[in-house]
């Protein structure tokens, strides 16, 4: 309950500087109890008769309060008491000589803070106030004869003891307004650093999602705009601070929509999120949450983005997966079906040629006709063989392999399909390749590769074949001097999809699969004069 010294010299000094505020309460006080001349000079001529006894009142005054636990505790020991007795006694000497002036309210008002910074409670300063009060009045009553002079001198007693008391009052009630407005100070000050420690922590919090959050006003411009916005956009926070929100995240053909959007964010609707892809990103789909908050200066908005690129690409690739396991399921009962009349035909058909070339060799061409049916039907049977690879994979049997030495197998396998085409094969390596893989099914995927690139150059192109590492993964590249890819965005990887005229567009579809199951990915980068495949597999 104490009030530390430095704080209190300071608040003495404020009221001491509103000295006409302490004077008119003074004032106040003594025309409230009509304490005036007479009085004065009543409680004056009781100074002689009443001096003689001020030590013995103070003994008492202490005596009595030293009866109660909580007012003796407050003292520190004996010597305190003996000084605190002695200016009791002086303070009782000024109580009747006066002058009572602002300089006297002020010293009373100091003495009055003393008892309250000790701890002296109020109630026992008050009570023993009635000690002095009492005494003083036996003693004027005593020693005046005159009955006019004696109410005079007890009517004087009485006000300038209420004066005191006043005095004390309004001590302790400065005493407990300084407590509240310390408290007061206490509570905003742990308030003010809980708001800060809260608001560090909510900004934390938005600087470390991984969500996109931004703010803008009415007029689209950004206010607010996290490091993820940052990654993005490209953008520095001081960049796109200012700038309209939907140019940096908006495309150009969309942004009128999006604005609508907007317009009834702010007329307090909900809208579904808008997604799109953020220009200035590589292409990256976002998903932004449109929602409104209040501030002082009126409603802004907040969109929250989620960077959906991958979420996207992978339900594409599953709705792609699941699609091709039911046509596959049933292609691949069709194509099983064919495959044992399509052989029994062309043993038949090796039967027909054997004997016309023995009985009747021309015919009519003949000879000639089931040689192009024979052609057709191995066409036939190769679709047959390359559609139940892809439709019904056989599970890897991997083990370890130098990939370096399976992809020197290969080449000599197509080498002479190559030497045939008139195209030149090379192969390129820089050594040992370890990896876990099923050696056959890779090399499908070469012999996949190689062929394309092979059929896409023609006579005196040019196909090499290169293998090396790169971080955790070998890369094989299968690259070519062909026209490249019919269009950048052709689905080349989709079953069926050929821009032959003898293909089966299979090739390639078989090629991705066998990659994936290995965990690996295929990749193409195309233009005239120059095609890579590159297929890189995990090296563990
Ligand atoms: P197919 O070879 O039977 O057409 P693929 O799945 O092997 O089927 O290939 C699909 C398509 O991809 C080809 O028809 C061709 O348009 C394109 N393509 C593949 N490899 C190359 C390449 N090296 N250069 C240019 N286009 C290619
Ligand atoms: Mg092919």
């Amino acid at each position: 309950m104490l009030l530390n010294d430095a704080r209190w010299r300071r608040d003495s000094r404020d009221r001491d500087k509103r000295g006409l505020v302490s004077e008119a309460f003074f004032d106040e006080l003594k025309r409230y109890v009509r304490f005036g001349e007479e009085d004065g000079v009543a409680l004056r001529a009781l100074v002689a008769a009443t001096r003689p006894h001020f030590r013995s009142i103070s003994d008492e005054f202490y005596r009595r309060l030293s009866e109660h636990d909580d007012a003796r505790n407050v003292f520190t020991g004996p010597e305190q008491v003996e000084r605190l007795k002695v200016s009791l006694v002086g303070w009782m000497e000024e109580l009747f000589q006066g002058p009572w002036d602002e300089a006297y309210y002020q010293k009373r008002a100091r003495i009055g803070r003393m008892h309250v910074r000790v701890g002296l409670q109020q109630r026992y300063m008050f009570t023993a106030m009635n000690l002095i009060r009492t005494a003083m009045q036996r003693i004027a009553h005593g020693s005046l004869a005159d009955e006019a002079a004696r109410q005079r001198a007890l009517g004087a007693i009485g006000k300038i003891v209420d004066l005191e008391l006043a005095i004390m009052l309004e001590t302790y009630r400065e005493a407990f307004v300084d407590q509240v407005q310390l408290l007061e100070r206490q509570e905003k000050a742990r308030l003010q650093s809980e708001l800060a420690f809260s608001e560090a922590r909510y900004e934390e919090i938005v600087e470390r999602a991984w969500s996109l959050v931004t703010t803008f006003d009415e007029q689209g411009t950004v206010r607010f705009f996290n490091s993820r916005c940052e990654e993005l956009s490209g953008l520095a926070r001081a960049q796109a601070i200012g700038r309209p929100w939907s140019e940096i995240f908006v495309p150009e053909e969309e942004r009128r929509e999006v604005l609508r959007l907007c317009e009834r964010v702010l007329g307090g609707q909900r809208v579904a999120p808008y997604e799109g892809k953020a220009p200035h990103s590589d292409g990256r789909r976002v998903r932004w949450h449109l929602t409104t908050l209040p501030t002082g200066a009126g409603p802004v908005l907040c969109a929250i983005g989620i960077d959906v690129t991958e979420e996207r690409e992978l339900a594409g690739r599953t709705r792609r997966a699941e699609r091709l396991a039911s046509l596959g399921t049933m292609a691949a009962g069709l194509a099983h079906e064919i495959r044992n009349p399509l052989n029994a035909a062309s043993l038949q058909l090796t039967v027909v040629q054997r004997r016309l070339a023995r009985d009747a060799p021309d015919v009519a061409g003949s000879l000639e006709a089931t040689r192009l049916v024979a052609t057709e039907m191995k066409r036939l049977a190769q679709l047959v063989q390359e559609f139940l690879q892809f439709a019904r994979p056989q599970p890897l049997t991997l083990r370890r392999a130098d990939l370096c030495a399976t992809a020197s197998e290969l080449v000599q396998l197509v080498q002479p399909e190559a030497e045939a085409a008139g195209v030149e094969l090379g192969f390129q390596h820089a050594g040992a390749s370890e990896s876990q893989i099923d050696e056959e099914k890779i090399k499908q995927v070469l012999l996949n590769l190689v062929r394309n690139a092979i059929e896409a150059t023609g006579r005196g192109g040019h196909v090499e074949l290169r293998l090396r590492s790169e971080g955790e993964n070998v890369l094989l590249e299968v690259e070519d001097d062909g026209p490249g890819l019919s269009s950048a965005d052709a689905p080349i990887f989709e079953p069926f999809f050929t821009t032959k005229s003898a293909g089966t567009g299979l090739g390639l579809s078989i090629v991705h699969r066998i990659v994936s199951d290995h965990g690996g990915r295929v990749e193409v980068q195309s233009r005239a004069g120059r095609t890579v495949f590159t297929v890189a597999l995990p090296s563990s």
